[in-house]
């Protein structure tokens, strides 16, 4: 839930695949999972008023196997589509930019551009990209997987208990994930030229 000024941006996670049902059995059973869990916003239910007032942000994680074409070189989710786990797809994104920048900008300014420019910017940018994928694939098998159908993560609470406290308490092992989520696998530098 997100506090926007004058109102409550409210997100749920639902199955995918099971909009339309949701959508079929009417607004009441979708407000309840909300008053279940805030109940506090039980008296302004009305401000929802259709389905229409209800957005579905559809999740897709997959990539290209080549991104570009003569005159054409995709980044961030046109080259490889991010989950929200982990709010990273942003980051990656904005890497590919700082790389594209940086492989093209001198054959950009030469007029020289050719195809081993732009494979040098997926061959730079496919190793974070596909781990970051793969660790937002295991997060969906082995947690929100599990929690959407009700089940605990990882199979068994005290198992992810103990990689959670390993995570956070050990001096080296935090810090890990912290650097990956910042930096990605190769941390991007934009081209000298445009340092000031
Ligand atoms: C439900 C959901 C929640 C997410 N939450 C997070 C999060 O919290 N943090 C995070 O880091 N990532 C999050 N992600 C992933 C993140 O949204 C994407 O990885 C990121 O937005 C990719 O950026 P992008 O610039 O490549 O593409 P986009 O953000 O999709 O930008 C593409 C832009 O191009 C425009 N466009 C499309 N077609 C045309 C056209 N023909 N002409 C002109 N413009 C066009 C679109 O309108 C859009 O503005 C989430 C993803 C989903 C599905």
């Amino acid at each position: 839930m997100i506090d926007r000024g004058d109102y409550w941006q409210c997100a749920a996670l639902i199955p995918k695949g099971t909009d339309a049902e949701r959508r079929a059995a009417g607004l009441a059973p979708f407000m309840d999972n909300f008053t279940a869990a805030a109940p506090w916003l039980a008296d302004r239910m009305s401000a929802l008023r259709s389905w229409d007032d209800v957005k579905l942000l559809d999740v897709r994680l997959d990539r290209l196997s080549r991104w570009h074409r003569p005159g054409l070189l995709c980044i961030g989710d046109a080259a490889h589509a991010m989950s929200p786990v982990f709010g990273i797809g942003i980051n990656l994104a904005v890497e590919d930019a700082v790389a594209a920048a940086r492989y093209l900008v001198g054959p950009l300014s030469a007029g020289t551009v050719g195809l081993g420019d732009v494979r040098g910017v997926q061959r730079r940018r496919w190793p974070t990209t596909a781990l970051t994928q793969a660790l937002q694939r295991f997060a969906h098998r082995r947690v929100i997987g599990p929690v959407l159908a009700g089940d605990p993560p990882f199979g068994n609470p005290r198992r992810a208990q103990r990689a959670a406290e390993l995570l956070t308490t050990s001096r080296w092992l935090n810090r890990v994930p912290a650097y990956f989520l910042a930096y990605g696998a190769l941390r991007e530098r934009p081209p000298a030229a445009s340092l000031r």
